[in-house]
């Protein structure tokens, strides 16, 4: 048997639903080597096997989870697992991560990486109970929300409370195309459309159970890094206050520097903020607080609020769910806020990509661009917390105007001819932060090779102490919080563990894991390689430089009140420099020599 790192299995799962085939491989230790695991290792199979202009929504599309090779150990945080998919939002190359317990669960389980093509004809749900591995009928789970799908697979296989479960809702089965699948019920992999995907191969949830055991090659040294790290975190303010306020603790600055989305993005500064900000939160809303899989900050909070007189009760919300459902939609009130948010999790839709599509809508409606007539009655003006909550659930059953919507924000602004208002990036709808306050945002959101996502390159923290405004420059910053990103997704770590975990640290906990001893330099590059496999893959299905771009309301306008006034994005010049830093032509396509030295020539497709 080839070698592999002392704490991964070396398994892969892999499960054709079209002929109920299932069998299981070796992992190759180049993988590993080259590309770590999770994020990486995703990306890596999914270029490798997906034939080039797959329809997403097709059987050949295929779901790939990758767990990393700290998911499981002690190491703080190591429980964030990947999915990796041709999105049916964006046409792009699309991963999401998703925390709690249902990564490490699939590695006690006995695997490393899960593996799904194939559609099944009849609704179905796997069933991986350590090496014994089957699908049973779902049927009977067809159109059932998301808690109560969970709680009877749960229900089915012994109650046994140790199974995780990760299912999609009725969003997923109407093939939404911001469909999430939601682990332990409350933890998502949100972003690009990954339960739509689940939903056409009638897969309604994938339920695991492992009593396997995590190797490590050094443990007793591990367990005395972890211990120090530990003490770090706690004695981090960062840290500090993510545990007491969860991501809400962001909202207070990036408000006051007048770079929060507000009212689809029209304005940099929300009023009704100061309602919604962390302590706010803490006092009026929440009840107790949350975690993930060996995780020493618990960023969870659970919350409780009365809707109309009847219980809301979640776990969150979380900054971007506050932005975009909330500042974005110009509502303020916890109450609506949530309700839409309960919504969405129980259907099982991404939260930020539903408000940022009610948020476009609620615009197009003050434009005069649709009117009741369209909106099936509903006033869809900013702040109109019963019209967010209304429109949420039309589009998580597809219903009359919701069914437009459910196409998501770009078709949605096609069909409505109404491009200049759909705030997104190859599709994706940007995150809560306003690029023009914060410029490298900007090239973040334009590069991300999945649309424009915040976490490929939160830049944020570098920026906003020197010169925010920049442009010059900030091409370096974002290719290197890119790397750094890949490294952190791939490896297995939650994002939040960067507070204390650099590079260096990482590593350490990797090689003590795992026995890899890979350079700093080495990683990287693999950090690198990993960039570039996700371009080849974007490029290989069409895209290019002229895909790399910002709505025309960040290059043409200027924020007008607050203190990121007067700013808008010169992106041409961005790029340009990015593309250079990166290794890649004026169009955006890495050169030969760039793949050469990435040992990728493979995949290059000029
Ligand atoms: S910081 Fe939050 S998301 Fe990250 S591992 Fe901890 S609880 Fe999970």
């Amino acid at each position: 048997m080839e070698k592999i790192p002392v704490s991964s299995t070396g398994k892969l799962l892999r499960v054709n639903l079209s002929s109920k085939e299932i069998s299981q491989e070796s992992i190759p230790f180049h993988v590993y080597r080259d590309y770590l695991g999770g994020r990486g290792a995703g990306a890596y199979y999914l270029l490798k096997e997906l034939a080039k202009g797959v329809d997403p929504l097709s059987e050949d599309n295929k779901l790939v989870f990758f767990t990393g090779p700290v998911i499981g150990t002690l190491a703080p945080g190591s429980n964030k697992v990947s999915v990796t998919f041709k999105s049916p939002l964006t046409n792009t190359y699309s991963m999401s991560l998703c925390g709690g317990f249902w990564g490490p669960e699939l590695k006690f389980a006995g695997y490393d990486a899960l593996i799904i093509e194939g559609k099944s004809e009849k609704p179905v749900y796997l069933w991986i109970d350590n090496g014994e591995v089957s699908l049973k009928a779902a049927e009977h789970l067809w159109g059932q929300l998301i808690p109560k799908a969970s709680d009877e697979v749960k229900k089915e296989l012994g109650n046994d409370n140790t199974i995780r479960v990760a299912c999609i809702g009725p969003a997923g089965e109407k093939l939404n195309k911001m469909a999430c699948i939601t682990a332990d019920r409350h933890r998502e992999f949100g972003r690009g459309g990954a339960g739509a995907v689940m939903g056409s191969k009638n897969l309604k949830a994938i339920a695991v159970r492992g009593t396997g055991e995590i190797q490590m090659s050094q443990k007793g040294k591990m367990a005395s890094l972890v211990k120090t790290l530990y003490q770090e975190f706690k004695g981090h303010p960062k840290a500090n206050a993510r545990t007491r306020y969860g991501t809400v603790e962001m909202l207070e600055g990036i408000n006051n520097l007048g770079f929060w989305s507000t009212r689809n993005f029209s304005q940099g500064y929300f009023e009704g903020g100061e309602k919604l900000v962390g302590p706010k939160m803490r006092d009026d809303i929440v009840v107790s607080d949350a975690s993930c899989y060996a995780c020493p900050i618990g960023c969870g909070k659970n919350a409780r609020v009365y809707y109309k007189g009847s219980r809301v009760h979640l776990e969150g919300p979380e900054f971007e769910t506050v932005g975009l459902l909330g500042a974005n939609c110009g509502v303020d009130d916890w109450e609506s806020i949530l309700k839409a948010t309960e919504i969405c999790d129980y259907y099982g839709m991404d939260t930020m990509a539903v408000g940022a599509t009610i948020s476009f809508a609620m615009e197009c409606f003050e434009k005069g661009i649709i009117g009741l007539k369209d909106t099936d009655n509903i006033e869809l003006k900013f702040g109109n917390g019963d019209a967010l909550v209304s429109l949420a659930e039309k589009i998580a059953n597809r219903d009359g105007f919701g069914d437009l919507l459910a196409e998501g924000v770009k078709i949605a602004s096609e069909k409505l001819n109404a491009q200049d208002y759909a705030m997104h990036s190859k599709g994706l709808p940007l995150a809560t932060y306003d690029p023009r306050g914060c410029k490298g945002m900007a090239l973040t959101y334009a590069t991300s090779p999945k649309g424009a996502h915040h976490m490929i390159s939160p830049t944020m923290g570098a920026e906003i102490p020197g010169d925010r405004f920049a442009e010059e420059g900030k091409a370096g910053l974002v290719k290197d919080t890119q790397i750094q990103m890949a490294l952190v997704d791939s490896l297995g770590f939650c994002s939040t563990m960067r507070f204390v975990l650099s590079v260096d640290k990482q590593q350490q906990l990797l090689e003590l894991g795992s026995g890899l001893e890979i350079s700093k330099e080495d990683m990287f590059k693999i950090g690198e390689r990993i960039l570039n496999i996700e371009r080849l893959f974007n490029i290989r299905e069409g895209f290019n430089r002229k895909d790399d771009t910002l709505p025309n309301r960040f290059l043409k306008e200027v924020i007008k009140e607050g203190l990121s006034a007067g700013h808008s994005i010169n992106l041409e010049k961005m790029l340009d420099e990015y593309y250079q830093v990166m290794g890649w032509d004026r169009n955006g396509i890495p050169e030969e020599s760039k793949l050469a030295e990435l040992n990728i020539s493979q995949f290059g497709n000029k």
